[in-house]
């Protein structure tokens, strides 16, 4: 094990030691960690990527942590950037302001605020906003754009200084951040200083559920520590001083948790949905290895029709190309063995993607427009969650006799 990655030996949200592996996804390199040509020579790191059930409190994690340092080097991912995601969080902003009745002039605060996406959709509800995100760049862009921010991460001492100058919180908001951190404990000691008596904290987590239900096992790398479910949350929310009130499922990331949290003994009662949602993971076996036993052979089952078809492509002298390299992409490449004698490049439309190779692979990553210029025979959609909108936005190249092959939920060929 490399200095750049410790193993934990208690769970995340109990700190119970009784730990069982569930799901082993061998070593990988970091999901974003795609190469330069002049560092093509030099040995990538891989990191062993795990998935351990907690036999006390039934929360499924990682317990291989990478450095946040390593991890987050050169991170690039800007939220604003998709209209999809700015649909959601005007939606979002609009249900909590609607719901909760929030003061004219109350406070809302965002761990992890990114480019200030959801906060400016608050902002339009006439409320004071806060944003809180270590990377750099992107806070000082979204200050600069009138989204007030701090660069740093969220702490106890930072939750207090936030207190004494602009008063309590109405609103504490963490959206895809919560998988990320390690120690969530010493984040919700920080969200019980800040909150108001009547205030809530509000969180989105990728919902282990829909990643079992929908196979979606490439949401699962180095940067997802966490993959949430309710059951376990209650005690750990229990614990913190806090009371979780209120579960719904939501549509972002192929399928997420959205949760409320009041401090014990708020003002708001806790809703039929906690325990709807816990009888629903209960029913799937989610505090089980049996769910991720399945979840592996469902892995298996695909990895083994989607290279059998390719390999026959292959020989039959087809040439295949993939579309999209997110994130996600390095997980689903290596566990479904689309190597480098199988794909030739990968088509992106990012340009801080363009030029680069993907992780440990070293697959080419280059301009979606080459689709047009190497005329690959098929294309293995990678970012397979957008399938039908890059389906319908190439749909000449179909008309000039290629073909889309996607490989989840079920492998289809278009
Ligand atoms: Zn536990």
């Amino acid at each position: 094990m490399s200095s750049t990655c410790q193993r934990r030996a208690t769970c995340r949200l109990c700190s119970s030691a009784d730990l069982e592996k569930v799901l082993a996804l061998g070593h990988t390199p970091l999901a974003n960690a795609f190469v330069r040509r002049e560092s093509l020579p030099e040995a990538q790191p891989t990191y062993p990527l795990d998935v351990y059930l907690c036999r006390d409190c039934a929360h499924a994690q990682l317990l291989d942590v990478v450095d946040p340092a390593v991890l987050y080097k050169d991170y690039v991912y800007v939220s604003g950037t998709s209209p999809v995601f700015v649909r959601h969080f005007e939606e979002y902003a609009r249900y909590i302001v609607n719901r909760f009745a929030l003061p004219a002039n109350g406070l809302v605060v965002e761990i992890g605020s990114n480019d200030g996406t959801l906060l400016r959709c608050f902002k339009e509800h006439g409320l004071r906003v806060l944003g809180i995100d270590p990377a750099e760049q992107i806070t000082r862009g979204a200050i600069a754009s009138g989204i007030d921010g701090i660069v740093g991460f969220f702490t106890p001492e930072l939750a207090h200084e936030i207190r004494r100058d602009r008063g309590p919180a109405d609103v504490i908001a963490a959206n895809n951040v919560m998988a990320h951190i390690d120690d969530l404990s010493q984040v919700m000691d920080g969200v019980r200083r800040l909150l108001g008596p009547d205030g809530i904290f509000v969180f989105e987590v990728s919902y282990l559920k829909d990643v079992v239900e929908n196979t979606l096992f490439d949401t699962i790398y180095h940067e997802h520590l966490d993959y949430h479910t309710v059951q376990p949350l209650v005690g750990f929310f229990r614990r913190c001083g806090l009371e979780l009130i209120d579960v719904m499922h939501v549509d972002s990331h192929g399928g997420s948790l959205r949760g409320v949290v009041q401090l014990a003994g708020g003002p708001h009662r806790v809703e039929p949905s906690v325990a709807a949602f816990i009888e629903g993971e209960r029913r799937m076996q989610l505090d089980q290895p049996a769910a991720f036993h399945r979840l592996a052979r469902e892995i298996e089952r695909i990895r083994t029709e989607l290279l059998g078809q390719l390999r026959r492509l292959k020989q039959e002298g087809k040439r295949i190309a993939g579309f999209g390299a997110p994130a996600k992409t390095t997980t689903l490449m290596y566990h479904l063995e689309l190597e480098p004698d199988v794909i030739d490049f990968i088509v992106d439309d990012s340009p801080l993607k363009q030029g680069l190779y993907t992780p440990g692979m070293h697959i080419p990553v280059v301009p979606t427009s080459e689709l047009y210029v190497r005329r690959p025979d098929y294309v293995v959609i990678l970012a397979w969650n957008f399938a039908p909108t890059i389906v319908q936005k190439h749909a000449a190249f179909r008309e000039a006799g290629g073909h889309f092959i996607i490989p989840l939920p079920k492998v289809e060929i278009v």
